[in-house]
């Protein structure tokens, strides 16, 4: 049976910066919670941070400046990315507290969980700077979404793992469907 990693959060649990969760209703989901498919994982928790925390966004360059080549295939599309030190990607809170060492571990500890439970799919929440597989929050706090992607969203994604947002739990099934087929 596919595993699926899941955003903690999607799952009801209170771990967002807020102490809040974004519990998802959908009935797809409810089938794959009752199957035992659902992996959860909260990446900023993984990586050290507290809850409630203050709210972080992504900055400067590209976020897949910042991911670990060390543990991503050779032909990961994150090796052909600019490495200059001075040219990577940062996470920070809105009173420049640097955050970036963090958000990475978590995204570590995200995919060592999806690669022990064999993982091909995550389903995880969209904007987030750790979850976030289309929008992420621009960096200037003002509540001002572009398109990119969090850390834990990129690496899962440079190391073969799909990544759905919420949203798309219908592109999600169908993928499964295929890898099940
Ligand atoms: Fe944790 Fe990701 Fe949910 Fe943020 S979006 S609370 S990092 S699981």
């Amino acid at each position: 049976m596919e595993r699926i990693l899941v955003s903690s959060c999607l799952l009801g649990r209170p771990v967002r910066y807020d102490g809040a969760a974004k519990p998802v209703a959908d009935a797809l989901f409810d089938r794959w919670r009752a199957e035992g498919r659902l992996v959860a994982v909260c990446p900023e928790i993984a990586g050290g941070l507290p809850v409630p925390r203050p709210p972080a966004e992504l900055t400067g360059a590209p976020t897949r400046t910042l991911l670990p080549l060390t543990v991503l295939p050779a032909s990961s599309d994150a090796s052909a990315t600019n490495r200059g030190a001075g040219d990577r990607a940062r996470v920070v809170t809105a009173s420049g507290e640097d955050v970036t060492d963090e958000f990475v571990r978590g995204a570590l500890v995200a995919l060592d969980t999806a690669r022990r439970a064999d993982a091909r799919i995550a389903i995880l929440k969209e904007s987030s700077p750790s979850c976030g597989s289309h929008r992420v929050y621009d960096g200037t706090f003002t509540g001002t979404s572009v398109p990119g992607e969090g850390v834990t969203a990129a690496l899962l994604s440079s190391a073969g793992i799909r990544v759905f947002s919420e949203d798309e739990l219908p592109e999600a099934a169908a993928y499964l469907a295929e890898l099940e087929s």
